[in-house]
């Protein structure tokens, strides 16, 4: 019997119907671009959220994380409200609870309410979208459980809803899509406009290569108010530019835009967001002809760009990446929002310890706490345990 079953049943004193689970994800290249229409390039981690769940018949949604201290949270799903989200020690079943208030907002049944005990292996703050694998896991759960005719897609555009509508985080769809829809050996291209996906193959360990994630175990408090000032910035700078998105902007056309643009903070975070674009489509590029090594230098390009143009990098990031191209790899770039959580970089497979020690060194040099290591295949989306 798995952990989480057996857990279930110490937790409700019965057997739950079913087991499932989502990852986290990492996003290869395409930062900041998500809430610009533009594209993005996660895979899904190894690293996953597992659920166990069975439906009751009397409306409560049970809720309990076995990585949460609050013990089981207990609603009531017709009660189920996005201006008053869970508080204090159960705010974090404000994930769950969004995500059967999103379900039944979009007229799906799941009425009868359902148990849950949740238990995950992606570490929550570190960039890696705990979350969404959270709230991808749950979606699943209570869609299976009640036959509810809903695609991955859907249910990833619910999980989104759920986070910006219930939790309040006004997040793209990237982290969502990945946990829902990503396939094993592939990263996953989406146009996060037109919400059309392409599976890439990428698969790092046939051409000798791994992918190191390296989380800095920071998070500055930064983060959520130069969130909201970046997408202003972009959306007032597209505005200026008389685009609907930055996306709109073609490559060839930057220098032209950015000559138009009065404001130089505006012209940095417009630099950032269609360069990037373009190494998006690039890196697909490298991924489909076999050219991964190609790509490392577009990663660190990437850095760049994000911490100098869109200046979301922090000091324990920036290290990150320079210790390990310093070691060899071929490429590196902070992954994620930014102002704390992960770097990743693309290494040859046999250089691992020695890029990891690079890493860990230099962390001690500068006084850092040291960072977690953890190497990334780019694995398979949610699925049905058991
Ligand atoms: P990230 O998605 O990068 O890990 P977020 O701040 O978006 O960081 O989400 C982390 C939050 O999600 C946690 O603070 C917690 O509220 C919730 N969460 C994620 N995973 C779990 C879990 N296994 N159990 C309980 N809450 C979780
Ligand atoms: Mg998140």
């Amino acid at each position: 019997m798995s952990a989480v079953t057996r857990e279930f049943r110490e937790l409700y004193g019965y057997l739950p119907e079913g087991v499932w689970a989502a990852p986290g994800r990492v996003n290869l290249i395409g930062e900041h671009t998500d809430y610009n229409d533009g594209f993005v390039l996660p895979f899904a981690l190894p690293q996953r959220t597992e659920v166990a769940a069975a439906r009751r018949g009397d409306g409560i949604l049970r809720l309990h994380s076995a990585d949460a201290p609050s013990g089981a949270v207990s609603l009531d799903v017709a009660g189920l409200d996005p201006a008053r989200p869970p508080q204090g020690a159960a705010s974090w079943s404000a994930y769950p609870a969004g995500v059967a208030w999103a379900l039944l907002d979009a007229g799906l049944p799941i009425g009868g309410g359902a148990d849950l005990l949740v238990r995950s292996e992606v570490p929550t703050g570190a960039g890696l979208s705990s979350s969404a694998a959270l709230e991808v896991a749950v979606g699943l759960a209570l869609a299976d459980l009640y036959g509810l005719a809903t695609t991955r897609p859907e249910l990833a555009a619910l999980a989104r809803r759920a986070e910006n509508a219930y939790v309040g985080v006004p997040c793209g769809v990237m982290d969502q899509m990945a946990s829902a829809c990503a396939i094993e050996g592939h990263a996953l291209h989406l146009d996060t406009r037109s919400l059309e996906q392409r599976h890439v193959p990428f698969d790092c360990a046939a051409q000798g290569l791994r992918l190191l994630v390296i989380d800095t175990r920071v998070k500055h408090a930064l983060a959520d108010g130069a969130y909201a000032q970046r997408r202003a910035s972009c959306h007032e700078a597209a505005a200026a530019l008389g685009v609907p998105a930055l996306r709109d902007l073609p490559y060839a056309g930057l220098e032209q835009a950015l000559a138009s643009l009065a404001d130089p903070v505006h012209r940095k975070r417009v630099r950032h967001v269609v360069t990037e674009n373009e190494r998006v489509a690039r890196i697909v590029e490298l991924l489909r002809s076999g050219a991964l090594r190609e790509a490392g230098p577009l990663l660190t390009e990437g850095h760049v760009s994000l911490r100098d143009d869109y200046e979301v990098s922090c000091p324990e990031l920036d290290l990150a990446v320079a210790a390990a191209t310093a070691a060899g790899a071929y490429g590196s770039r902070m992954t994620g929002g930014g102002f704390g959580g992960s770097a990743l970089a693309l290494i040859d497979a046999d250089a691992e310890p020695e890029v990891g020690r690079a890493v860990t060194g230099a962390f001690r040099g500068a006084g850092y706490a040291p960072p977690r290591i953890t190497t990334a295949a780019p694995s398979a989306g949610a699925v049905r345990l058991r």
